[in-house]
């Protein structure tokens, strides 16, 4: 399922920031919070003086969880147990956290405007999409199951305006607009066989919602929560490439 730690949805790969530019500074701010609370968990396993008495004579300045120590210093157990921790127990609680905000949007029901149905976009063509389909990527054989190419930029602005300019002003890559044929009127024709990616809409608290979607309030309400998931998400992931 696509969803947080992917990071791909109708809005494919749109980063965070570029979503909400208002929030830049918010961000930075969470952004620090998640790294003191990270910082925090990994001190838990900090050796207590580890140089005392070693005759290792390593030339290590800066003691701190990415510096390079020798072999059987104390220090690279803390940086093992440390990766170890952050693969297991500690994205298991992000995967608890993540489970909290989608439980969220259980409080919430989508209103049937139909303005997702009318407008999605992708970075990737109708025909890069049939090939991920036929390579076996679900959410891409999801999508065209259902969706299909706006003939151009037009016609895509004219299904919801205001959406389309706000996606424009996100999306710097190349972007492809599609609308799905089974909407009549506001009105999901095949509702009882639509896909999972109807079902399961909007996958990602962090993507950008049409005006109208109901959801925006489960949005607005686990905003700060989804922000720090995020900020944590890519933090452990610096972590597990510099200790990995
Ligand atoms: S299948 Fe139904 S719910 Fe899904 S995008 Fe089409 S109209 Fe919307
Ligand atoms: S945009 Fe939101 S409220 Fe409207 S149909 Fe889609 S999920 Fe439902």
């Amino acid at each position: 399922m696509e969803n947080i730690f992917s990071k791909t949805s109708k809005q494919e790969e749109t980063p965070l920031l570029s979503q909400y530019d208002d929030l830049k500074e918010n961000y930075y701010k969470i952004f620090i919070e998640a790294a003191e609370s990270i910082r925090k968990e990994i001190d838990e396993f900090h050796p207590e003086n580890p140089c005392t008495g070693c005759t290792k004579k390593c030339n290590v300045e800066k003691k701190d969880i990415f510096s390079d120590y020798p072999v059987g210093c104390a220090y690279k157990e803390w940086q093992a147990k440390s990766l170890s921790f952050l693969n297991g127990e500690y994205k298991q609680k992000l995967q608890n956290h993540y489970k909290l905000i989608m439980d969220k949007k259980n409080e919430y029901s989508c209103n049937k405007c139909g303005d997702c149905c009318r407008l999605a976009v992708s970075e990737h063509s109708y025909e890069q999409l049939k090939q991920k389909a036929f390579r076996g990527d679900k959410y891409s054989k999801d999508f065209i199951s259902v969706f299909v190419p706006y003939e151009s930029e037009e016609e895509a602005k004219k299904a919801n305006p205001e959406y389309f300019a706000q996606l424009a002003d996100l999306v710097e890559s190349k972007t492809y607009y599609y609308y799905c044929q089974k909407l009549k009127g506001n009105e999901c024709s095949d509702y009882e066989n639509r896909p999972d990616i109807c079902k399961d809409f909007p996958h990602n608290p962090l993507k950008l919602l049409p005006s109208k979607c109901s959801y925006n309030a489960w949005k607005n309400e686990i905003l700060h929560s989804a922000m720090l998931l995020n900020a944590k998400v890519d933090i452990i992931e610096f972590y597990k490439q510099k200790l990995g």
